[in-house]
C-alpha cells in the first residue's frame, strides 16, 4: 500500500520515499506526493531522483487495480530502480498547481450552478463540468461574474473525514452523479469551502479561493436536451 501524502497536504512538492516494487506498469513507492489519475483529475508528473543523482521522469500516476498501490509510470526507455532504493520524488509543481486551482474553481462552479453534475474534467488552469440544468438559460458573463466573486472572497478550503454511514444519511452532499465518492473504506473525505460548498472529494485543492486567480467562462455547449457543458479557463498565474 502506498501512503498518499498528497491527501493531507496537497502543497508538498518533494518527499523522500522507498521503492517498494517495480511493476511493469509503474514504480510503487511506500509513500507518494503524486496524485493518481481519478475523479476527473489527471495523474501527476514529475521525477524520481536516485541517490546517485540519476533522474527518472514520471509521465503519469495511476492507481493499481486494488486502489491501494499507486503506480508511477516512467518515461519509455527509463532504467528501472531496484526495490529498496531510496528516491527523492519531485512534482511538476507548475502543472499540479494549475490543476489544484482548476479543481477548486470547479467546486465553486457547482455553487454558482446548483444543478446535478453528470461529468467533468480538471485540466491545466482550465476545466469543465456537465450539468443537468434543464431548460434554464445559462449566461457566460453572469456565471463568470459570480465565479470571480466567490474567488474574490478568498474563502478557506478545508477537509475533514466522515463515516460512510454519515454520508449515506446526507445524500444531498453528493453533487456529482457520475463520480461516486469512494466508500467502502469506512470513511469519506469531505472538502469544505467556507460558506460556499461542501462535498465529498478525493482531489487536490488550493488552501484559499483567492489562489485560483481570474476565471472566465470559455464556453457553454449543449450535450443533450437538458445537459450543458460549461468550460472555464483561469489566468495562467494566480492573482
Ligand atoms: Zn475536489
Amino acid at each position: 500500500m502506498t501512503e498518499p501524502l498528497f491527501r493531507d497536504d496537497a502543497y508538498l512538492r518533494e518527499a523522500e520515499a522507498i521503492v517498494e516494487a517495480v511493476d511493469p506498469s509503474g514504480i510503487i513507492l511506500n509513500r507518494t506526493i503524486f496524485y493518481p489519475q481519478g475523479g476527473g483529475q489527471p495523474g501527476d508528473r514529475g521525477e524520481l531522483i536516485l541517490d546517485d543523482g540519476s533522474r527518472l521522469v514520471v509521465v503519469n500516476t495511476t492507481y493499481g487495480s486494488d486502489r491501494r498501490a499507486i503506480l508511477h509510470t516512467l518515461a519509455e526507455g527509463s532504467s528501472l530502480p531496484a526495490p529498496g532504493a531510496r528516491v527523492l520524488a519531485r512534482l511538476d509543481w507548475d502543472l499540479r498547481f494549475k490543476r489544484m486551482r482548476a479543481h477548486t474553481a470547479l467546486h465553486l462552479l457547482t455553487a454558482v450552478l446548483p444543478y446535478p453534475v453528470t461529468g467533468g474534467a480538471v485540466g491545466d488552469a482550465e476545466g469543465r463540468l456537465d450539468f443537468d440544468s434543464g431548460e434554464v438559460a445559462l449566461d457566460k458573463a453572469e456565471i463568470a461574474e459570480k465565479l470571480n466573486s466567490l474567488i474574490g472572497r478568498n474563502a478557506a478550503v478545508s477537509m475533514r473525514w466522515i463515516s460512510d454511514d454519515e454520508l449515506a444519511a446526507n445524500p444531498g452532499l453528493v453533487k456529482t452523479m457520475s463520480v461516486k465518492p469512494p466508500t467502502g473504506t469506512g470513511r469519506v473525505r469531505l472538502i469544505e469551502i467556507d460558506g460556499i460548498d461542501l462535498q465529498p472529494c478525493g482531489g487536490t485543492h488550493v488552501r484559499r479561493t483567492g489562489e485560483i486567480g481570474q476565471a472566465t467562462v470559455a464556453g457553454i455547449e449543449k450535450k443533450g436536451r437538458l445537459n450543458r457543458r460549461v468550460r472555464i479557463a483561469l489566468s495562467q498565474n494566480e492573482a
